[in-house]
């Protein structure tokens, strides 16, 4: 039976006073006996040379720092690489010494080490958004590899926060605030609780010292009362425990750490003396049985508050956290928290990661079992999410998410237990199956009962989801999940897609381009003129050329030009020749055609100023794009026109043609080709008419070689009417080519 009585003081952090090299060396040797003290030794020899002449602001050799960070790594049990890791680890950063000189003295291993350390500790983190986000993506990245870098960089934050004292007011806070957004969420979720809880209350000292004082000497003051209060709980549960049971338990009763008090304070807005389950009581027993048994008593002894108690046991948290905990109205009508574990999962809540090393014996030195890692499954999602992501801020969102949320609980169909979030949906849930159900899931059946994609999971939920061939994920779903998985699963999905889009557009839209000037593509977009064209415009490859077309980056007009100059010269000046009768043929057209409006839809909206753009003429039937201007109401291109692409995209909305399209008629210019035939232009006339278009000019031109190019601009109803003309023009006898030109 052992019991004991610990209270936050002032001055939580251990007495570092009298570190020394030999009082590290017997740390190690206490859990790694086999462990080569002679090589921490030199080391220390090594760093303690390097950062000769150097001083921390108390005064002291720079030394004691390194070794303080080491005497932490020990605390971790960690093997001998992060032990001389924290012992070299400002080395190369603040000394002369470089990466290749540790590689040479202690090896790969530590040199790998030494660089991650080295380069978060470069990290600043910036207050600015982006930068915080870039940041932490590096930091992550380094722990993915080897999660000793973040504990060795924990342990120097420990270390650093521990001696702060001597720093400027203005530093203490900016360390403090880092330390409290990051560094303490990385402890708890790496399951280190003792390092969470002493980052947090140090962070919380020096961020707001006026109400860390305060609420300490409130805490101080009611010391004794409470000591004495926690004394008689652990009387009365050993009693007890012992008469009706055979458990031998081990007891702690502790008033719950400062941060998590003042935190409990804010979130309810109270003051110290109304906060009541500021205790906490610990009850170790010898296997999970017991710990029911255990908790049975605790009940049978003391009403438990409903809703209160959790079973981190049969549902273990993410970080391997597992426990029992109930809070129950104590004697004198005091809430107080019980947590019941074994002593195995204790040893895991309070190391952590730390306390999966199994030392495998490797080389010299012994190895974390990467089943140990495989049990942070977080860790290797974040580490993909960081493969996934294309920007930082994306990354930070998805981070914050996975580092502070509290969690919930629900059922699979099959009985498994999964976690997430809180706050998270359905749609969370589908892609924690797999990615195929969340792309199409339609629905789901909570507890049964059929609810929304966008419906909250409740812990305890059992949950089912429901999927369709037809369905596929859209941009709306990402306000409608929380998890980074469905997040960036869905942003994969509809990136893919845009991209998959302006593959099309663009590569349709450069065919276009290039028939328009008689060219081909296929002879132009290959052979080393084109591949010096793709890399002047950081082009991958041709497939990533038309997506870039697609989006409106490249106008393939510009290509040509770069591929054959001389061809859009010529072009040039045609179009300077026909554009005055063309544009007041079009006024014409226009005023005929005043009730455009009507045509079309804007976003399903009514009384819209709408135009039709001039320089590509969408007629009914086209697929269109509108683009809202100033003053000028919404202007309506054709989907392909480059003037879309040229123009800011957050102007782009979205119409189409409303369905009395037939009412009005819209201009379309036409351009055949033709052999130069005496009567071709009476046979062309007559097909306009006898299809009901109406010619509003025409122009013909003949050139050397004996062709005859013919424009006209005829008003039609829709496409399908056009694109019954153009087949019976096509059909004429010496009829080579005929199009409709859509840029003028
Ligand atoms: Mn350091």
């Amino acid at each position: 039976m052992e019991k004991s009585v610990k209270n936050p003081s002032l001055e939580n952090s251990p007495d570092m006073s009298n570190q020394t090299i030999e009082g590290l060396c017997e740390k190690v040797l206490a859990y790694y006996p086999e462990a080569d003290v002679a090589l921490i030794k030199e080391a220390y020899e090594y760093a303690k040379e390097a950062h000769e002449g150097q001083f921390r602001k108390s005064g002291e050799p720079y030394i004691t720092h390194p070794l303080g960070v080491s005497y932490i790594l020990a605390d971790l049990k960690l093997d001998i690489e992060s032990i001389l890791t924290g012992l070299l680890h400002d080395t190369v950063e603040d000394t002369e010494v470089t990466s290749a000189d540790i590689n040479q003295k202690f090896g790969n291993e530590v040199e790998h080490l030494v660089d991650g350390v080295t380069k978060i500790t470069q990290m600043s983190f910036k207050h600015t958004h982006e930068k915080q986000g870039e940041n932490i993506r590096k930091m992550i990245v380094a722990m993915g590899k080897d999660v000793r870098v973040v504990l060795v960089k924990l342990a120097d934050r420990l270390h650093n926060m521990r001696t702060m004292t001597h720093m400027k007011f203005e530093k203490q806070e900016k360390k403090s605030r880092e330390t409290l957004d990051i560094y303490a969420p990385l402890a708890s979720r790496l399951g280190i609780n003792w390092l969470k809880i002493e980052l947090e209350d140090l962070s919380f000292r020096y961020a707001k010292p006026d109400v860390y004082y305060a609420l300490a000497e409130k805490v101080q003051r009611k010391r004794s009362e409470r000591d004495q209060y926690i004394l008689d709980v652990i009387g009365v549960l050993e009693k007890e425990i012992k008469l009706r049971t055979q458990v031998d338990p081990s007891i702690h009763g502790r008033s719950k750490h400062l941060y998590s008090i003042c935190k409990k304070m804010e979130a309810r807005d109270l003051d110290y003396d109304q906060i009541y389950d500021v205790l906490a009581f610990r009850v170790l027993v010898d296997n999970i049985s017991q710990c029911y048994e255990v908790l049975g008593l605790v009940h049978s002894l003391w009403k438990p508050i409903p809703g209160r108690f959790k079973d981190f046991i049969a549902m273990p948290k993410a970080n391997n956290y597992r426990s029992l905990h109930t809070t129950v109205i104590g004697p004198g009508g005091d809430r107080i928290e019980i947590q019941i574990r074994t002593k195995e999962m204790h040893l895991i809540a309070e190391q952590g990661i730390a306390a999966h090393w199994k030392y495998k014996e490797v080389g010299r030195g012994h190895q974390i079992d990467p089943a140990a890692m495989g049990q942070f499954s977080w860790l290797r999602d974040m580490v993909a999410i960081h493969q996934q992501t294309s920007s930082s801020d994306e990354f930070l969102e998805n981070v914050k998410t996975e580092l502070f949320d509290s969690e919930i609980y629900v059922f699979t169909p099959k009985g498994d237990v999964i976690e997430f979030p809180d706050g998270a949906t359905a749609i969370d849930f589908a892609y924690s199956v797999h990615t195929e159900v969340g792309n199409k899931c339609t629905g789901a059946k909570f507890n049964g009962k059929i609810v929304p994609l966008r419906e909250e999971m409740k812990n305890g939920d059992s949950v089912e989801i429901i999927t369709s061939n037809h369905q596929t994920p859209s941009k709306d779903w990402l306000k409608f999940c929380v998890t980074s998985r469905a997040k960036s699963k869905i942003r994969n999905y509809v990136r893919q897609e845009e991209r998959k889009r302006a593959y099309e557009i663009g590569k349709g839209y450069t065919e276009k381009a290039f028939r328009k000037f008689g060219k081909a593509t296929s002879k132009y977009l290959k052979g080393p003129i084109f591949e010096g064209y793709l890399q002047e415009n950081s082009c991958k490859n041709l497939e990533e050329y038309y997506i870039l077309v697609g989006y409106g980056k490249i106008n393939p007009k510009n290509t040509l030009e770069f591929l054959s100059p001389d061809v859009l010269a010529k072009e040039k000046k045609e179009i300077v020749q026909t554009d005055n009768y063309f544009k007041k043929a079009l006024q014409g057209a226009f005023n005929k055609s005043k009730k455009s409006s009507s045509l079309i839809q804007v976003d399903g909206m009514d009384d819209i100023l709408v135009h039709f753009a001039k320089c590509c003429m969408p007629i009914p039937g086209d697929s269109i794009s509108g683009l809202v201007t100033r003053g000028r109401g919404i202007v309506v291109h054709r989907a392909d026109c480059e003037k879309l692409f040229s123009t800011d995209q957050d102007r782009r909305v979205d119409v189409t043609w409303s369905v009395n399209q037939n009412l009005v008629d819209r201009i379309v210019r036409i351009r055949i080709l033709s052999l130069d035939t005496p009567g071709l232009l009476v046979s062309m006339s007559e097909i306009f008419t006898s299809k009901g278009a109406n010619i509003y000019n025409a122009q013909i031109r003949t050139n050397r070689d004996n062709k005859a190019i013919c424009t006209f601009d005829v008003s039609v109803k829709n496409t399908s009417q056009l694109s019954d003309i153009l087949k019976e023009l096509q059909k004429i006898k010496d009829v080579l080519n005929v199009s409709r030109i859509t840029q003028v």
